[in-house]
């Protein structure tokens, strides 16, 4: 990797974090980058690495001491949960009770509370992960007395459209849950954090009230392959 193409990564971060609101967190979503682009991006001001597979985070995490927050946002496994809950802060993609349920057994083990986010598949989209959202208030209640979870808010990742403005209606959805279960107060339940928006959506979910935003290929360029 050469000095121009880290540089780069740096412009990128510093360009974007200059631009967000300061109220809104930035993930750095990680996929198939190599530990000295992770670091780039940590220099430059990175406080958040999101990873979308836990054996590949397991793999940075080896090379990477710099004091970040490690994020688990894609679908976890329940045969990876063991070794999820050693390496990650938050795990942003629950979606079932029996995933939840064995975050929570995982969790007990090492005397560990979990913050997660709730993944909201708001594209009811067949093939995609997250929870319906006419689902959403079921899930919470079935899991909400897990003691070694906590839940925090919600995700979403939204049908994937070449025109970001197409994104909008599924954010909106995702918002208007958000402060549903917020006015609920239930108790344990704290609707914190909203994290949507892909490099090409970011802005339209901060529009529509995301507070935290997960952006890969605008920071490190195109993926590697
Ligand atoms: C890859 C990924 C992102 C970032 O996507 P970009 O379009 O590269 O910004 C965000 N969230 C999740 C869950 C991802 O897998």
């Amino acid at each position: 990797m050469d000095e121009l193409a880290l540089d780069a990564i740096r412009k990128n971060v510093t360009g974007i974090l200059q631009n967000l609101p300061p109220e809104v967190m930035l993930v750095a979503a990680a996929k198939t980058r190599t530990a000295e682009e992770v670091k780039a991006a940590i220099q430059a001001g990175i406080q958040i690495v999101g990873y979308n597979y836990v054996q590949e985070a397991e793999h940075l995490r080896q090379t990477i001491d710099e004091p970040v927050k490690w994020h688990m946002i894609g679908h976890l496994q329940r045969n990876k949960v063991k070794k999820a809950v050693q390496l990650f802060d938050m795990i942003e993609t629950i979606d079932s009770v029996r995933l939840a349920k064995e975050v929570n057994k995982q969790c007990t083990k090492l005397e560990k509370t979990m913050p997660v986010l709730i993944e909201i598949n708001s594209g009811k989209e067949s093939n995609k992960t997250g929870v319906l959202p006419e689902n959403v208030m079921a899930l919470i209640q079935q899991i909400n007395n897990l003691s070694n979870l906590q839940i925090l808010g919600l995700m979403t990742m939204g049908p994937r459209f070449g025109n970001p403005e197409d994104a909008r209606p599924y954010f909106k959805t995702t918002k208007a849950l958000f402060e549903q279960i917020k006015k609920l107060e239930i108790p344990r339940v704290e609707m914190r954090y909203l994290s949507m928006g892909m490099s090409n959506s970011y802005q339209i979910a901060i529009d529509e009230g995301a507070n935290m935003v997960r952006i890969g290929t605008k920071l490190f360029g195109t993926r590697n392959p």
